[in-house]
Formats: structure tokens, C-alpha cells, sequence
């Protein structure tokens, strides 16, 4: 199993599944970073390789975010996981978080989206491409695109425990792209794939809030 620097690996390998779900995400990765890629000796756009820490980098500690018409008022949970997870990332982090509701601008942070299918794959749960780059690195607008139909189709159902933690890991996992981090194999919600019923992998582990802190 091949880690990226600094990471550690306590957690069996993915699934078949979830590797093709990996691998088609980093066929299709932003352009942005394959032109890093072509900066960097060594950086590949294999998933697999080792990769360098931070895959991006926010253009500030503010990260702003609003809704997509796409991510329903109603019920209020659904935008509420996502102010939720900019509220832990306020609170565990040095980022704080702006709530811009539906006024999405050129230049809010992230921008949230729900879609049905995402990268034309029902295994795919989440993804967050940068839209907008600033430069190489820096990201000035991410969108976050998260696919509840996947995400119960592989878990237990709507309103079932094991789809609210797999709607909460998937969303804070993706916004934690959005601030610059990797999959890691460790017990936290950066880990890529479904995960079972237990709090820790809604949360950045002291590794990964030490990453973000870093900059
Ligand atoms: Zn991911």
C-alpha cells in the first residue's frame, strides 16, 4: 500500500470499487493541477504516487461558502450539514467560516452542490474540483459536489445512522480537499469510501488539523 508523505497507514487497502472510484477521479483531475504537475519532479497525476501536502492551498483563513440552488432549503439538514462542517472546520482549525447563503459570487470559497451522479459514476460520492485557480496551488473558488443518491446506495438508507455519518464524513472529506488535504488511510473522515458507524470519521484527525494549521 503506497502512503503519501507524513501519513500513516493503520487501514486496510481500498476495495476494488473504491479504487476505481479513486482512479477515475484522478484521470479527471482539475487542470490546474496538472499543470503543477508538470512543475513539480515527481508529481504525478496517479493518485497512487506519492503525493505532496497540500494538494492545494485556500487564498485565505476565510473561507466563505454558499448554496447552489441544487442543495435544497428544504429539509433545512441538508444545507445544514454544510454550514456544519465550515462551523468544525472554524472551530478545530485557524480557517473561520462565512456563511454566504445562496449568493454565490466569483469569489466565494466553495460553492456546494448536490448531483445524482457525479463524473458520469454511481459509485462516486463526492468530489471537489477547483474551479477557479489563482495560480498553480492556490485555489480561489472549490466546488464541493456531494451525491446523496450514492451515498445511500452504499450505506443503510436515508435517514439511517450509517447514511448521516457517511453524508457528514463525505462532506467534511471534501471540504477538506478544499483546504488542502489528501486521502489518508488513517481513522478520520479523509479516508476515502464508506465508512460504518462511528464519530471519528466525521472529524479531521490531529494530523490533518495540524496540516491545515501549517500554512
Ligand atoms: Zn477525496
Amino acid at each position: 500500500m503506497l502512503t503519501e508523505p507524513g501519513r500513516c497507514a493503520t487501514l486496510p487497502p481500498m476495495t476494488a470499487s473504491e479504487s476505481a472510484a479513486v482512479s477515475l477521479r484522478s484521470r479527471l483531475i482539475p487542470v490546474g493541477l496538472v499543470i503543477t504537475a508538470a512543475l513539480i519532479p515527481g508529481f504525478g497525476t496517479d493518485r497512487a504516487a506519492a503525493s505532496p501536502f497540500p494538494l492545494r492551498l485556500a487564498d485565505s483563513l476565510t473561507h466563505d461558502f454558499c448554496f447552489d440552488a441544487s442543495v435544497p432549503a428544504s429539509p433545512s439538514v441538508e444545507r445544514q450539514r454544510m454550514r456544519d462542517a465550515l462551523s468544525y472546520l472554524d472551530d478545530a482549525t485557524d480557517f473561520s467560516d462565512l456563511d454566504g447563503g445562496t449568493s454565490c459570487t466569483s469569489t466565494r470559497d466553495v460553492v456546494f452542490f448536490y448531483q445524482s451522479v457525479i463524473l458520469n459514476d454511481p459509485n462516486v460520492r463526492g468530489y471537489a474540483p477547483c474551479w477557479t485557480w489563482i495560480n498553480s496551488w492556490v485555489c480561489g473558488q472549490a466546488w464541493v459536489i456531494v451525491s446523496p443518491v450514492a451515498i445511500s446506495a452504499q450505506s443503510y438508507g436515508y435517514g439511517q445512522l450509517n447514511y448521516e455519518i457517511n453524508m457528514v464524513k463525505t462532506i467534511r472529506h471534501e471540504v477538506g480537499h478544499t483546504v488542502g488535504l489528501f486521502h489518508d488511510y488513517a481513522d478520520d473522515c479523509m479516508i476515502s469510501g464508506r465508512v460504518p458507524d462511528d464519530f471519528k470519521y466525521m472529524v479531521y484527525n490531529s494530523h490533518n488539523i495540524a496540516h491545515i494549521n501549517e500554512y
